[in-house]
């Protein structure tokens, strides 16, 4: 792991525990005065975890369609087609999510393509 990988753990760890702070505090505010069964705090900071996951997802998958050259050859007959920008919904194993993701489409052989696949 070189230096700047280790500095963007380092500044995950330390997010990931405000962000833990933060859900907790907002746990305490949902369940009052009564001491919560365990099921009643692992659920909703399952549910926190989930929904990074899905900041992550589109995040990372918007970042890879960005790095995508504007012109890639049709894999069936070599011609060469613009990479167009899509919007999607997916529905991860963590839940729903807008992904961004590239698309290309021959016009000779009818067909469109992922050009990240
Ligand atoms: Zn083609």
């Amino acid at each position: 792991m070189d230096a700047k990988q280790t500095g963007l753990e380092r500044n995950l760890a330390e997010i990931l525990k405000r962000a833990a702070d933060v859900a907790c505090q907002i746990q305490a505010i949902e369940q009052g005065s009564g001491t919560p069964h365990f099921d009643e705090i692992e659920m909703p900071a399952h549910e926190v975890g989930r929904r990074l996951s899905c900041l992550v997802q589109a995040s990372r998958a918007g970042e890879v369609a960005a790095e995508q050259d504007t012109d890639i050859d049709c894999p069936d007959c070599g011609r060469s087609c613009h990479v167009e920008i899509n919007k999607r919904e997916v529905h991860s194993m963590d839940g729903p999510l807008e992904l961004i993701e590239t698309v290309a489409h021959c016009r000779r052989c009818r067909r469109s393509f992922f050009p990240s696949a």
